[in-house]
Formats: C-alpha cells, sequence, structure tokens
C-alpha cells in the first residue's frame, strides 16, 4: 500500500470506512488485552522456581563469611551474592553493595540521601535553589517519576541511536552547576532497546560537570537480557571507563536480578568507587542491619555463578523472542511502508519503542483501549509525562501470552492506521 500522505481526500475517507468497519468488529469481541508494563509472564517467572527447593528445613544456611544467614549481620551482601552480581554487572565484588529486593528503591536512596546529605560533602540538595537531571528522551517513567517527588527539575536529552546526544549532554553539565545527574539507561535502554555505543560511554566517562556533585545514574537493568544468540549487543564498562578518564567517582551504577528470577523478589546492587561506597555504607547501617540474606544464598545457591545466570536468561529469551517476533512482524506487515509510524527492532530488553505521526499517540491509545487493549500512557516516557510531539508509545510484549500478543498487535496497527487517517483528513 502506498504512503497515506500520497493517498486522495476521496481515498481517506474510504480508507477510513474500511477501517472503522474493522474496529467494531474486533470491537465487539469484548477482549481485554494488557502491553502496558514490562512484567515477566508466568512462564518465565516458572523457569526460578527451582529457587524454591535449593532452601529447605534441613539445608545448612551458613554464608561463605561464616554467618548464619538467618540471623542479622554481614551489612552490605554475603560473598556468595556478592560474586554473582559483581560478574553479572562486570565490575569487582570488592565495588558492590547488595540492597533488598529492588534497584529502584536503591536509586531513590541514593537522590535522598543526596537531598538531605549531600553527596562526598557538598551541600545537601535540599538546601539550594535549583536542582536539575538530564532525561534522555524517551526514557523509563519511574526514573522520572523520582526526580519530579523530589522537585527536581528535569531537563529533557533527546536520544540517538547510539546514545543520548553527546553534544547537548556535554554542554549542560560543563555551564550549569545546577545539573547533578542524569539518568542512564546503557543497555537494551527502556523503551527504545538502545545500547550506547563505546564512543557515547567515553565521552560520559571523560564528562566534566560545573558541578562536583554531579553523578551518572547507570542503570543498568538489562546488561544480560539478550532476545538473540546471534544479535547481541556489547555495552564497555563505565566505571572502568570513568577510572581511566580520572573521574572515579563519576557514576552510579544499578543493577537487580527482577527480570532474571522474580521481580519484587529478586536482589538488587549498587557498584561504584570505593569512595562512593564507603559513603552509602556509613548511611546504609543507620538505615537497617542487613538486607535478606536467605534471598541473596537462595539466589546464589540456584545460580551456582555467572554462567548459570546467563544460561538461564537463555531460557527466557527462547520465551520472548517469539512474542517480540510477533509484534515486529506484524508492525512491517501493517504498517511498513505507510508512513505514518516507526519502530526500533531491539536485540533485548523488554520493550519496542513506536513513534506515531506527531500528535497522534494519546488518540492511538485510547483508541486500542476502546477495543479492549491497555497501552502504557502515552507521554509515560517522558518527564512530567509531557511528550512534546505526542508520538512515542512504549509496547510491552512480554506479559500476554503468544495468542494474545498477536491479537493485541493487530488492534494497535488498526488503531495506529484508524488515527493517522484522522489526522491526515484534519479530524484529531
Ligand atoms: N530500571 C529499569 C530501566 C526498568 O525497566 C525497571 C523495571 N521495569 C527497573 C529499573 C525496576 O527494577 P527493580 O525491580 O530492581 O526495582
Amino acid at each position: 500500500m502506498a504512503a497515506y500522505k500520497n493517498l486522495s481526500v476521496e481515498e481517506l475517507k474510504e480508507l477510513k470506512t474500511k477501517l472503522d468497519a474493522e474496529f467494531e468488529e474486533v470491537k465487539a469481541r469484548g477482549l481485554n488485552l494488557d502491553m502496558s508494563r514490562g512484567k515477566p509472564s508466568a512462564e518465565q517467572l516458572n523457569l526460578s522456581m527451582g529457587m524454591m527447593d535449593v532452601l529447605t528445613s534441613d539445608t545448612d544456611l551458613i554464608c561463605q563469611e561464616g554467618v548464619d544467614c538467618r540471623n542479622y549481620g554481614v551489612l552490605d551482601g554475603i560473598t556468595e551474592a556478592k560474586q554473582l552480581l559483581a560478574d553479572m554487572m562486570e565490575v569487582p565484588k570488592q565495588n558492590i553493595i547488595i540492597f533488598g529486593n529492588s534497584s529502584l528503591n536503591v536509586m531513590y536512596d541514593q537522590i535522598a540521601r543526596a537531598m538531605t546529605h549531600g553527596v562526598l560533602g557538598s551541600t545537601p540538595w535540599a538546601k539550594l535553589d535549583k536542582v536539575k537531571f538530564l532525561c534522555p528522551v524517551p526514557g523509563y517513567d519511574r526514573h522520572f517519576a523520582i526526580t519530579e517527588h523530589f522537585g527536581i527539575e528535569m531537563i529533557n536529552v533527546p536520544m540517538t541511536a547510539t546514545g543520548p546526544d553527546m553534544d547537548i549532554v556535554e554542554k549542560l553539565v560543563a555551564e550549569d552547576d545546577a545539573i547533578k545527574g542524569i539518568w542512564c539507561v546503557p543497555k537494551y535502554s527502556n523503551p527504545q532497546g538502545i545500547t550506547y555505543s563505546d564512543e557515547t560511554v567515553r565521552r560520559f566517562a571523560r564528562l566534566k560537570p560545573a558541578a562536583k556533585d554531579f553523578r551518572i545514574y547507570w542503570d543498568n537493568a538489562y546488561g544480560i537480557h539478550h532476545l538473540y544468540e546471534d544479535k547481541q549487543d556489547q555495552l564497555i564498562e563505565i566505571l572502568e571507563e570513568c577510572e581511566k578518564a580520572g573521574n572515579p567517582n563519576l557514576a552510579y551504577k544499578f543493577s537487580s536480578t527482577s527480570k532474571i528470577s522474580f521481580p519484587g523478589s529478586g536482589i538488587a546492587a549498587i557498584a561504584s568507587s570505593d569512595e562512593n561506597l564507603a559513603e552509602i555504607r556509613k548511611q546504609m547501617q543507620v538505615q537497617t542491619i542487613g538486607h535478606d540474606k536467605v534471598n541473596q544464598l537462595r539466589h546464589a545457591r540456584f545460580f551456582g555463578d555467572i554462567n548459570g545466570m546467563v544460561e538461564h536468561m537463555r531460557k527466557h529469551a527462547d520465551i520472548l523472542r517469539p512474542k517480540f517476533d510477533a509484534v515486529l512482524e506484524t508492525l512491517d506487515r501493517e504498517l511498513g511502508g505507510l508512513e505514518i509510524g516507526s519502530w526500533i527492532a531491539p536485540r533485548g530488553g523488554y520493550f519496542i519503542s513506536f513513534d506515531s505521526m506527531e500528535g497522534c499517540a494519546k488518540a492511538i491509545v485510547a483508541k486500542a483501549k476502546e477495543a479492549g487493549l491497555v497501552m502504557t500512557g502515552a507521554g509515560a516516557t517522558f518527564p512530567y509525562g509531557k511528550d512534546p510531539k505526542d508520538s512515542n508509545i512504549r509496547i510491552a510484549p512480554s506479559y500476554p501470552t503468544l495468542e494474545d500478543l498477536k491479537v493485541a498487535a493487530e488492534i494497535f496497527v488498526l488503531s495506529v492506521k484508524i488515527v493517522s487517517v484522522d489526522k491526515l483528513l484534519g479530524n484529531l
């Protein structure tokens, strides 16, 4: 089919009548589908059920430190868990702290502490007139929610195919000391699935921020979440690059096993320089006597080592790949050549990012809802929920069954077509 923009008004009207009829048919089916949140499916969660068996009532729960995991002790994580997550995060095990069940919680704590106590002796941010953060867009809504919650002004930085636009990042951080951080999802980014190039990572490591308490919030949530055996992105290691660039304290790196074992019942960690971690431990010992060591031990014993974890991720990929492929196939088949949207085929992570014609995203999400399909709210991928072009929509294919997903993808493309025709006819 020809690009919609080349159709005459008559042709568009005819097309609209046909699409509306198709839509009414789908609507009449009273479907209830959800492509909104990046949750693993039950089938994926089942992969980790063996974790329930590694610890039984007669298991020895003494960790490598010689501490009984049932009791208090070991503030920053048992050695077994540190080794596993250090390998997963590609850092030395002395540069990691194991936390509780959520990396988002760790990120929140980092910012909360900077607000009340500053960063390595700087003025607490709460005492400053203005604190700003750079936000590569589109990005992860829950990052933006944290900075918004603390009243931190968010500045959009466009993403490119190789990561955030580094010309803008370098310029802004060098000239404005109110800019204290940047949110990054450097591998298989949420929502675009983009992995930062070596050059982007090196430019991050070499940043010369005006604020000495500026930090890169490097959320490597999808570090080992590949979809394909033969097509995998590589990301160079940020902490090592920072060290080499003479900026050892510049980055905090976060990750968790949320989408490896159980979201909400996994283990999270932060990795950073000795100095940054010393500051974090100091505060942490006021906050807790220690996190859940039984869960740490359960993870370490279930996966064994990083090889076990990588093997486990292949099983996730086998479940996820057909779902991503189904959505991408539908997008290609139904929207290819129409010039009413663009998307990126990711090699890993949890999302497909779709960009509609300007001014259409909200209407597309609303249209899909009418037919019983819930999508992530349009605008969610931008700070304050405001997509200036109203065009980005995040597609999360992981949770529905393959069968449901195929129907959901058809509803989505139909909604895109109808709204695009409306837009071209001036009906929006
Ligand atoms: N970071 C990113 C980029 C994510 O996509 C998600 C989950 N959607 C999280 C963090 C949440 O991680 P956790 O469960 O460890 O809090």
